[in-house]
């Protein structure tokens, strides 16, 4: 059975995707989805939380706003039109930079989204997983990768604690650029920060985000990592594939991978659905 617990990122609504959405949903529909969660970026609270490319193109936060309304209402309308061939969950990916308890608060009062994938890009407010000149960066302004490590899960605690997103997205995404960060997770200081926030995540019944865009990336496994996908599995945390898709070539890419490596880790492959 195929799904995706985030996706559907399109050129429609974020500058770093392309193609349209409607195009997205059909390629779902074609590759025989059962359902989707449609989750886009969150418009940033002001001009200094953009993302490069936006800044790049000049998009203020006010137009990045009224943009993310229109995704939307065009997600809403997708959702009712191809409601008999696929089931669509319209949700949001949100953030965790300065200031964003309240306004991923008011956005969901606001949108009242099905559900939303609580996910961290930035650490002091520097999107480290733009590319590895931000990730040095991040490094430098945490005192260290063991530091930007610590900081990226206690953030991440935080926005759990304080958001209860049903699904947590790309949960190790901070080894992005790291070629030890296998070595890394283990260290105490880090791996017991894992099992906190997997322990939350697991008293709340959220869901983790098996997340493949990391295979295109060039890595070797999703996020989770393998050892953490052990201790997830150990707890009983569901864990359900998310092909992250930013393009109609990305739709379902490496699901049947996911699907295989969440069942040979005895995963409940029963999909949890984000509603
Ligand atoms: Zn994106
Ligand atoms: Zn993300």
């Amino acid at each position: 059975m195929k799904v995706s617990i985030h996706g559907g990122h399109s050129g429609d609504f974020c500058l770093h995707a392309k193609d349209h959405l409607e195009d997205m949903v059909q390629a779902y529909i074609e590759k025989g989805f059962q359902w989707v969660g449609i989750t886009e970026h969150i418009p940033p609270p002001n001009d200094a939380l953009r993302y490069q490319d936006e800044i790049a193109a000049g998009l203020d936060h006010e137009y990045l706003k009224q943009q993310f309304t229109r995704y939307m209402t065009t997600a809403r309308s997708l959702q009712k039109k191809y409601q008999d061939d696929i089931q669509l969950f319209i949700g949001f990916e949100s953030e965790a930079y300065s200031g964003y308890i309240p306004h991923v608060k008011s956005l969901i009062h606001q949108y009242q989204p099905d559900y939303i994938v609580g996910s961290v890009h930035h650490v002091n407010d520097i999107n480290f997983d733009d590319s590895p000149a931000c990730y040095e960066k991040a490094i430098k302004s945490a005192g260290g990768i063991i530091p930007l490590y610590k900081r990226y899960f206690e953030i991440q605690y935080e926005m759990i604690q304080q958001l209860s997103p049903k699904v947590i997205g790309h949960f190790d995404v901070i080894r992005l650029y790291d070629p030890l960060y296998r070595k890394h997770l283990e260290i105490p200081e880090i791996s017991q920060r894992i099992h906190r926030n997997l322990s939350l995540i697991r008293s709340k019944e959220l869901i983790l985000d098996f997340n493949l865009r990391s295979l295109l990336k060039g890595a070797d496994e999703p996020y989770v990592s393998g050892s953490i996908l052990k201790v997830a599995q150990a707890m009983g945390i569901s864990v359900v594939p998310g092909d992250d898709s930013h393009s109609l070539d990305t739709v379902g890419l490496n699901i049947d991978t996911g699907n295989r490596l969440l069942q040979n880790a005895g995963i409940n492959v029963q999909w949890q659905k984000p509603v």
